[in-house]
């Protein structure tokens, strides 16, 4: 059975207990990450994914904490043996940060001495793309209303049917709540528990969206530093009157 392992839940502002979020969907044979935090490969490994495993990453968008892990990730790839292609899918300025900061690092002398072929695919920005098709997944996208351009994603597990979203960074949006159209798990960024903050959601607001989008379940990420967990399950309860989980680093969700 497929399922979401959240390798972290933090905001980009974190605390001791959350790493940045980002996360990978495992299905039987293949996974897919997406964004990369900190320590991947040690998170992965944690979380018993097979770094061979992984063909596709996707990047919501180019803040540092949601972006900055590739660089140690593709390197960490590389010193394991791999081989094989690794896609790398995202906006067109998310794919320039990418390999801006790959540049830095100059990457180019990588190739020199074996490092694996990297194939980036640059995600359209207008209405709902269908981006990846695997034997085990669909990958679809729409941007969302963040300080700068992002992405959200929706994943359907092709065995089961079932679909899972997530938000990445985004204020109320109509186009996270189409994407998330009784998704039957929604993650969704809760920054604040309920106080506005631009370009970002509240738990209250994540509530409001999951309702808006008669998804099945709310998971909140990209959580506050020392948040209180049950002032942002109740905030995001009340709007939302399903069940919600506030998440936490490793959790697990089958669909
Ligand atoms: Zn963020
Ligand atoms: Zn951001």
């Amino acid at each position: 059975m497929a399922q979401v392992i959240l390798l972290g839940t933090g905001a980009a502002l974190s605390d001791e207990t959350r790493e940045h979020t980002y996360m990978v969907v495992k299905g039987d044979e293949s996974s897919i990450l997406i964004d990369c935090g900190g320590s991947p490969v040690q998170r992965l490994s944690k979380a018993g994914v097979m770094l061979d495993s992984i063909d596709h990453l996707v990047l919501t968008h180019h803040h540092p904490d949601h972006l900055y892990g590739v660089s140690v990730f593709l390197l960490d790839l590389w010193l394991t043996g791999r081989k094989k292609v690794l896609h790398i899918h995202g906006l067109s300025e998310t794919l320039r940060a990418t390999r801006a900061m790959m540049h830095a690092f100059e990457w180019e002398r990588w190739f020199d001495f074996g490092f694996f072929p990297v194939e980036f695919h640059r995600v359209p920005n207008d209405a709902i793309n269908l981006q990846i098709v695997t034997p085990e997944f669909t990958v679809s996208t729409v941007t969302t209303e963040h300080l700068l351009p992002t992405i959200a994603t929706r994943i359907v597990s092709r065995k089961s049917g079932k679909a899972i979203v997530y938000s990445s960074d985004t204020q109320v949006c109509s186009s996270v709540v189409e994407l998330a159209r009784r998704a039957d798990i929604l993650f969704h960024e809760a920054t604040t528990v309920d106080k506005a903050s631009l370009g970002h959601s509240s738990a209250r607001q994540a509530g409001a969206q999951a309702r808006r989008a008669c998804a099945k379940k709310l998971v909140l990420v990209h959580l506050p530093p020392n948040g209180d967990v049950k002032k942002l399950h109740a905030a995001a309860a009340k709007g939302f009157g399903r069940a919600v989980v506030v998440g936490k680093d490793f959790a697990r969700f089958k669909f």
